[in-house]
Formats: structure tokens, C-alpha cells, sequence
């Protein structure tokens, strides 16, 4: 957590000049100034000053952001929001408590990999017993305020996590670089073919892959103010990646990659910042570190747009490296979409929170998509895929959906796939 102090400088920063306003997505939707950051550092100088206390409006407020880093690429004082406001949702969870419900899940289920695995049979058991039908059709849900709405937001679960389908290492001959891969919760329990979809470029491109056990990244911790529960993850998964002798730690997810690079910071050892310098973003790797050769698969007809994740644009300062892996693709159009790198209202769980907000927020997203006349939207964070997804099906488009690593696997005609 950040000290007090160095809250008040960057607080002191701030001339009140509305610069955030225009980039802010959630004041572009309500045009409530308690939503801007200009907005959101009054509040917190003033719960600082002794003004303010962390009433339930408060907490609220401090929820309502999306942690997209578009206030701050804008403001001429370079403050850091997301950070401050991270700041205050910790000392909330300190002095006031999280949810029960957000309690159980980062104590007893992130941290413990056997019972995550459980709830997500337990998930897919949910939507292939008929269950998940009953529920729909009985209309039983819409009697809980927007949670049909919410609901429908559920991905479908794998039925076997994808560390529990692949091998710990995945060889290749003569390898010119070896990575350990940080697959991420949606990667595992929801996503298998991404997974698929990353290894087998990989290893196109001579890179040998090895999975180590590993757990959560804690952003869902980190994001509700429970730092705990992030601290102690972050030092499960630095424990087990540091005996792996590689070149890098890779990610498929812009979240957990930036995350990852935040261990540094939040665990302050040598062991973690050797781990956070270690961990490049998949597209990084093979743009910048391998030299990515496609296969011979002409992906003729494929019109092609790129949605910027917050967290991998701003978070890692990666936008270049997967606009050169598209453009490198024979065959594929790639047209440019206007506000690529405005949020898509996923972050994270507020979609699940604020479920109309960022609904709201997705459709601006989609039309800019349906705009390109592209018939492929490539991202590279699994958890925008499940929100862009979900909007442009709310919108009717049958543009398809898909991780950056999707595409260029298809230009290798050895492409394995499982589900
Ligand atoms: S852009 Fe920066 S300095 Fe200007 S009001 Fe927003 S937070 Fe304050
Ligand atoms: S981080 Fe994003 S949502 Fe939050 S205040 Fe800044 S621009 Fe708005």
C-alpha cells in the first residue's frame, strides 16, 4: 500500500484542469463529476483531511472506476488515479471490511487451487446438467433485480482446466528461447483454446514452454482492496516461477501481466523484482524477442481490427507488438478502429458490479468495431473477450471474438486444438 504522504503529493498535483473528463469512459456515460478523477482525488483529499469518512457512498465511489489508466495518459500532472483510488478501496477493506462474499472467495478459493478447481466443475456441471436452462427458462433469476442480465455474462467452463490437459513442458527441438507460462484463471478455466492457441505458436517459433504450478495473479484481491490475500499470492507464484530456469515468464492476459510486472512493488524483494523483469506479455515475446514467423496458411478474406486492453496498453505500454503480428499474417486486412484503446467496460469484475454501466460503455466499443466492417475483433485479454463478446451479441453483430494468439495459429496447418 502506498504511504499516506505520498498519496498527498500526487493529491497536491492536481490543478483542477478537467483534462481527465474528455478520456474518463464513466463520465463520458454519466457526466457525474464524482466519477472523474478530478472528482475522485477531491474526495479522497478530503477523507484525508478528516472531511470525508468512508461512509457506503464513499466506498461506491471509490468502486466506480474502471482502473483504465486513460485519466492519467491525459492529465498534464501525470498523477497516478488508479493507483490513489486503489489506495482508498484498501483502506476501506482495512477499516470497514470486505464482502462476505468477496471474503470467501480470495481467502478460500483463490488461494487454494484444488478448491477453484472444484467450483469450476461445479460452474460447468451448472450449465451442462440442464440446470443452467431451467434457470433460464423459469425466468427465476429476473425476480433478483438485473441478475438474468449478469448471468448471461457467464462464460461457458471448460470441462478439464487447461494445466490439467497439457503436459508441465511442452519441448521443442534445438529451442531458441525457453518460457514459463503464467496461463491465468480465464486461460485455465474457461478459455482452453487460447492456451492451445499460445503454445502451439510458441513452439512454431522455437520456443519451449514449461508450465509450473501456479495461482491467481490477485488482481480480483488487489482491485477490492484486499492486499493480503494479493501479497500472499504474489509469493506463492514468485516462489515456484524462480526455480524455473528461463528466459521469460509469459502471459496470454493483459491483466495478469501487469500485475505480474507489480510484484516488484508490492513485494519489494530481489526475488520478485527479478520475477516482474522476467514477464513479457505473449505478443511482446514474439514481436520483439523471437522475430514471429508465421506458417504458410493464407488467411485470405479476413478483415481484422485490434481492441487496445487497458492494462497491456497502459498498463505495460504495449500497443505496437500485436498490430506488427497482424500485419504480419498473409492474407489479413487489418483496419484500425477509432478509440482502440478506450475501455470495453469488462475490468475485471464491474462488469458484474455495474452490469448496465459497462453494457453502456461496450456498446460505444462495438459500434466503433461494426464501423471498421472488420468480421474478426482480436484482443489480448481474455477477460475483454468475454465483454466484447457479450456486447456484440447484444448489438446482433456476428463479428467473431478472438485472442490475438487465435489468429496466428491459424496460419500453421499443425494446429492443435482441445477443449
Ligand atoms: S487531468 Fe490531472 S490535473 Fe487535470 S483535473 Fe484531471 S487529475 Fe487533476
Ligand atoms: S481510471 Fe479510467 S474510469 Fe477511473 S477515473 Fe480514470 S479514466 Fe475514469
Amino acid at each position: 500500500m502506498i504511504k499516506v504522504e505520498t498519496v498527498k503529493t500526487y493529491l497536491d498535483r492536481c490543478s483542477k484542469c478537467g483534462g481527465c473528463q474528455a478520456v474518463c469512459p464513466l463520465y463520458g456515460e454519466t457526466m457525474a463529476e464524482p466519477l472523474v478523477a478530478r472528482g475522485k482525488l477531491f474526495l479522497i483529499k478530503n477523507h484525508i483531511e478528516g472531511k470525508l469518512e468512508l461512509s457506503p457512498k464513499m466506498k461506491e465511489l471509490m468502486s466506480l472506476c474502471l482502473l483504465c489508466k486513460a485519466c492519467m495518459e491525459n492529465c498534464p500532472n501525470k498523477i497516478p488515479v488508479d493507483q490513489l483510488v486503489l489506495w482508498a478501496r484498501q483502506k476501506i477493506a482495512q477499516e470497514k471490511g470486505i464482502s462476505f462474499v468477496k471474503k470467501n472467495i480470495f481467502q478460500h478459493l483463490l488461494k487454494n487451487n484444488g478448491r477453484l478447481t472444484i467450483a469450476a466443475r461445479l460452474g460447468y456441471f451448472y450449465q451442462h446438467s440442464g440446470l443452467q436452462w431451467l434457470v433460464r427458462k423459469s425466468r427465476l433469476l429476473e425476480l433478483f433485480g438485473d441478475l438474468a442480465k449478469k448471468e448471461s455474462l457467464l462464460p461457458e467452463m471448460a470441462k478439464v482446466p487447461f494445466r490439467n490437459q497439457v503436459p508441465r513442458l511442452l519441448p521443442v527441438s534445438r529451442p531458441q528461447k525457453r518460457v514459463a507460462y503464467f496461463t491465468g484463471c480465464l486461460t485455465n478455466f474457461v478459455f482452453p483454446d487460447i492456451g492451445y492457441a499460445v503454445i502451439n505458436v510458441l513452439r512454431n517459433n522455437g520456443v519451449e514452454v514449461v508450465i509450473p504450478e501456479q495461482w491467481c495473479c490477485g488482481i480480483p484481491a488487489l482491485a477490492s482492496g484486499d492486499e493480503e490475500t494479493a501479497v500472499d499470492l504474489a509469493r506463492k507464484n514468485v516462489k515456484v516461477f524462480q526455480r524455473e530456469n528461463v528466459d521469460a515468464i509469459i502471459t496470454d492476459c493483459a491483466s495478469c501481466g501487469s500485475t505480474l510486472k507489480e510484484y516488484a512493488e508490492l513485494l519489494e524483494t530481489p526475488e520478485a523484482r527479478s520475477f516482474a523483469e522476467k514477464v513479457l506479455d505473449f505478443s511482446q515475446l514474439l514481436a520483439d524477442v523471437v522475430g514471429f514467423q508465421p506458417g504458410e496458411e493464407e488467411l485470405s478474406g479476413l478483415v481484422v481490427t485490434y481492441h487496445d486492453p487497458c492494462h497491456l496498453r497502459r498498463g505495460m505500454g504495449i500497443s505496437e507488438a500485436p498490430r506488427s503480428l497482424i500485419k504480419a499474417v498473409p492474407g489479413v486486412t487489418f483496419k484500425e478502429m477509432k478509440e482502440s484503446d478506450r475501455c470495453c467496460g469488462a475490468a475485471g469484475s464491474f462488469n458484474l458490479t455495474y452490469y448496465e454501466l459497462a453494457v453502456s460503455i461496450g456498446r460505444r466499443k462495438a459500434k466503433n468495431v461494426q464501423d471498421t466492417g472488420a468480421n474478426v475483433l482480436l484482443t489480448a485479454c481474455p477477460s475483454c473477450i468475454m465483454q466484447l463478446r457479450h456486447v456484440l451479441q447484444l448489438e446482433g453483430s456476428d463479428v467473431q471474438v478472438l485472442h490475438l494468439a487465435q489468429l496466428l495459429d491459424k496460419t500453421y496447418s499443425n494446429a492443435e486444438k482441445k477443449s
